[in-house]
């Protein structure tokens, strides 16, 4: 799997100094559709490394087998793209 090699550029044309990371959520003005996006990216994000740290061969807390990779999702890697 490659995943987190990429760099994410997205930015709000009408706000275009938002930046979820640093101005949180509370920083969107008016409700704006594409800042609310961002942030929803970068908090899925934030959840996607979790879940990586999780599946670090390094921890042993997965007593379950593998499980199989999930079936391709066109719609998650919209996403990132
Ligand atoms: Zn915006």
């Amino acid at each position: 799997m490659k995943i987190r090699t990429r760099r994410f550029e997205g930015r709000c044309a009408r706000h275009k100094r938002f930046n979820p990371a640093v101005d949180g959520r509370g920083a969107i003005r008016g409700g704006c559709v594409r800042c609310n996006l961002l942030a929803d990216i970068w908090e899925t994000s934030l959840k996607l490394n979790a879940l990586i740290r999780k599946c670090d061969p390094t921890h042993d807390d997965l007593q379950r087998p593998r499980e199989p990779e999930p079936a391709h999702d066109p719609r998650q890697l919209s996403l990132i793209d």
